[in-house]
């Protein structure tokens, strides 16, 4: 299976090189390797991740090439004549963003978590919670599978803030994955030092998963306790100028949380530059001190992503996995038609999913990866999405 399919390279300049898709030109950052005109790579998240050999490649867009054209089709089908405000977000996400959808994995391999939001359920105030941590053989071998076995092209290792895994295990994690695979590796570790983001760059890390959560800092210290916004803040843009292509966003329905917060958020959250918008509703654990409040309808959730679209049209913005659990017979399909171009899909070994317990009844944790995967790819070809991430667009 292909989630990303190879491009020529038919541009360099300094480190940024023109791919062709079927005579779509994209943009890639190319840090690793010395390319020639003519080569076929693999972009992903705006980084080139492989190399391939023209012999490799292809066949592979010999049998991509019909269904890449029939998918736009579909896709512009189902957009065109836009009426009502999910329908002109994804109008737009179609004139501005094309029919390619991110699809990475994520890895939970630890649920361990040094602080306390009130949110959460992985806090460590919640001691009905089991706590596992991945070995590191055990976390690269997973990552080996869902890149080889699985085709992802990009992986999400995230965790509770677990300190139990220091400088030198998170780049023994970093640097044995990428010895044997080729993929973008993004950390969703929380709040840690920034020289610990600093070697894991240098071992080849490149994504970052950080949500500022809220951008109202009075209420983000009430949720946080012991922690400052503003360094939170601080520490996505320090590891955006290091290099890290950065993922964030906010929490939606916090308590005390208004409409004029979450219009502000979006904002924010653009001004960080994103690679992707990850923003989801919050749900209750009941666990939590926050355990009573209510979940914000979907509809809620659904306004907020076709805002965000038609504010930034050519944006990436992800359907959470919280957004699935409001509703997970139509949650990512409806995400996925108000504007929304990205998702995940959960790789973290069966045995360890349920126990990843941020919020309860999370979406995908029943079924095997297999299985979920079909589902996914069914679902983006009916709405003429290509499952592949063709690097940044120009
Ligand atoms: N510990 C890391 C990463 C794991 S938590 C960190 O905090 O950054 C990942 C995300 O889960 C958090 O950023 C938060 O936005 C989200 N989250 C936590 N509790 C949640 C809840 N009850 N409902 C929805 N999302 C939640
Ligand atoms: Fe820990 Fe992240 Fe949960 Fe906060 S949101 S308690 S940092 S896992």
């Amino acid at each position: 299976m292909c989630y990303a399919i190879p491009g020529k390279v038919v541009g360099i300049e300094n480190s940024l090189v023109t791919i062709d898709y079927f005579g779509e030109k994209k943009y890639a950052k190319n840090d690793f390797f010395s390319l020639k005109i003519g080569e076929y790579v693999y972009a992903q998240g705006g980084f080139i991740i492989q190399r391939v050999s023209e012999e490799e490649a292809l066949p592979i867009l010999e049998a991509w090439k019909e269904l890449f054209f029939k998918l736009q089709e579909i896709d512009s089908r189902i957009s065109a004549k836009p009426q009502n405000l999910y329908q002109r977000a994804n109008y737009l996400r179609q004139k501005y963003s094309g029919n390619s959808c991110c699809v990475h994995g994520i890895i939970e391999f630890s649920n361990y978590c040094r602080n306390d939001c009130l949110y959460c359920g992985l806090r460590k105030s919640n001691d009905r919670i089991r706590r596992y941590r991945m070995e590191i053989g055990e976390i690269i071998n997973t990552a080996e599978y869902a890149v080889k076995k699985l085709g992802f092209k990009a992986l999400v290792l995230q965790s509770g803030e677990d300190v139990w895994y220091d400088e030198d295990k998170i780049c023994k994690i970093v640097s044995g994955i990428l010895k044997n695979c080729a993929c973008l590796i993004i950390l969703s570790i929380g709040e840690r030092e920034e020289s610990l983001f600093g070697k894991a760059y240098k071992v080849g890390a490149r994504g970052l998963l950080l949500r500022f959560e809220t951008g109202n800092p009075i209420l983000y210290e009430k949720f946080r306790p012991g922690h400052i916004w503003k360094e939170r803040v601080g520490l996505i843009k320090k590891l955006s100028a290091l290099g890290y292509l950065i993922m964030s966003g906010f929490l939606i329905g916090l308590p005390g949380q208004t409409k004029e917060d979450l219009e502000k958020d979006i904002d924010l959250t653009a001004s960080l530059k994103p690679e992707m918008f990850s923003f989801g509703p919050f749900i209750p654990h009941p666990n939590t001190p926050l355990g009573d409040f209510p979940k914000p309808s979907l509809e809620f959730v659904l306004d907020i992503i076709a805002q965000t679209r038609m504010k930034y049209p050519d944006s990436r913005i992800l359907v959470t996995t919280a957004l699935e659990t409001l509703d997970k017979i139509n949650g990512l399909r409806l995400g996925l038609l108000s504007g929304a171009n990205s998702l995940m899909i959960n790789v973290t070994p069966q045995k360890y999913r349920t126990l990843y317990e941020i919020y309860p009844e999370r979406a995908g944790t029943e079924i095997s990866v297999e299985e979920r995967i079909g589902y996914v790819i069914k679902l983006l070809q009916s709405l003429g999405r290509a499952p592949t991430d063709l690097g940044r667009g120009g």
